[in-house]
């Protein structure tokens, strides 16, 4: 080797020494050869006490079956494998110690191997190469969190927790076009307290936002966890019964008007009692769609209202044998 060439070389080392991206290179029986700055640094453990160590010792973390698996296909086929930080997060499991991305523990890294073969055109080794991803992933998860928590908030009413009106609708739209599909039964609720304004009059908006809220709590305590509500305005709510007839829709509605007229919401000073009226509207399919499916247990409630409130009214379809002169 001439002393240009040796030059290179040097060049060459240092290169991958310092380089920002972890270097190892292990042989056929996964004995490491080369160990770069990089892997010494995040390790901790010197070139001196790696190499001619075996790699599954050295790190107990990496599983020897699936990494075998990979590496034979790369000693194989002669071809490079790639291995994404979301397959897994990490090959090497380092510390991170970066203030701003505290809340990542490990180093997330894609891994490449490569093959790297003798002067004789034997593929007898295997280049492990560790990029360093954790801010890029930190970022994207941070952002994916954001979001998640973003539509979660777009779709929840902020007194009362349950969704707002917007996203019950859209749920009652799947529920609708389900629900007719599936051939299963179902119904739609709405609810209105009655006579709020005096509640508003008497004690005050702040007491009857408490009003609201404790009458959400009690519409979550007496639904399923499949049926779906929401807050349709201001003292009124929806309901859609999933898998639920007439008849089972009636229990409910009764059970949840009663423990409404039985309970009294303490605010400040003051006893709150209150009553609702409900209309349901059986799943039908005359329906012309969702929209008056809520039009017709509307309806109901306007007559739950007429009838003198506190109750349940089941919307009627008239039969017109009953027609008024
Ligand atoms: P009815 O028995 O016929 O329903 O009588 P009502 O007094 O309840 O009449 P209505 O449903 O029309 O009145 C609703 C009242 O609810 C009017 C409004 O001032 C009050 N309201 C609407 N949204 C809110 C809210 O978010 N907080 C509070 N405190 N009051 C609200
Ligand atoms: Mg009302
Ligand atoms: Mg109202």
């Amino acid at each position: 080797m001439d002393k240009h060439s040796i030059g290179n070389l040097h060049w060459q080392l240092d290169m991958l020494q310092t380089i920002d991206v972890g270097l190892v290179v292990v042989d056929r029986d996964y004995s490491v050869k080369l160990w770069n700055g990089f892997m010494a640094n995040h390790s901790g453990l010197s070139p001196a006490s790696v190499l001619g160590k075996n790699l599954f010792q050295l790190f107990p973390d990496i599983a020897p079956e699936w990494f075998k698996r990979k590496a034979e296909s790369v000693f194989l086929l002669k071809n490079r494998c790639f291995c994404h930080w979301e397959q897994r997060p990490y090959l090497f499991r380092f510390k991170t110690y970066r203030p701003i991305t505290g809340s990542a523990e490990s180093m997330y890294q894609n891994i490449t191997l490569i093959p790297i073969s003798s002067a004789d055109g034997q593929i007898d080794q295997l280049g492990i190469i560790v990029y360093d991803v954790t801010d890029t992933t930190v970022g994207k998860q941070q952002l994916r969190k954001a979001n998640e928590q973003l539509a979660r908030l777009s779709r929840t009413d902020s007194l009362t927790q349950l969704n707002n009106r917007g996203y019950w609708e859209e749920v009652v739209a799947q529920e609708y076009r389900r629900t007719l599909r599936s051939g299963a039964q179902a119904c739609l609720v709405m609810f209105d307290i009655d006579n709020f304004k005096r509640v508003n009059d008497e004690y005050g908006h702040p007491a009857g936002d408490a009003a609201i809220r404790r009458t959400a709590q009690a519409l979550r305590e007496t639904v399923r966890s499949t049926d779906i509500a929401g807050r349709y305005g201001g003292e009124e709510f929806g309901i859609v019964l999933v898998e639920t007839g007439a008849d089972g829709a009636l229990v409910l509605t009764e059970r949840l008007r009663k423990a409404i007229e039985a309970m009294t919401v303490q605010h400040e000073e003051h006893k709150i009692r209150f009553t609702i009226s409900l209309g349901v509207a059986p799943l039908q399919g005359d329906l012309s769609g969702y929209e008056q499916w809520i039009a017709r247990a509307d309806q109901a409630l306007y007559q739950a209202k007429q009838a003198g409130r506190n109750r349940v009214v089941m919307f009627e379809t008239p039969t017109g044998d009953s027609a008024s002169p």
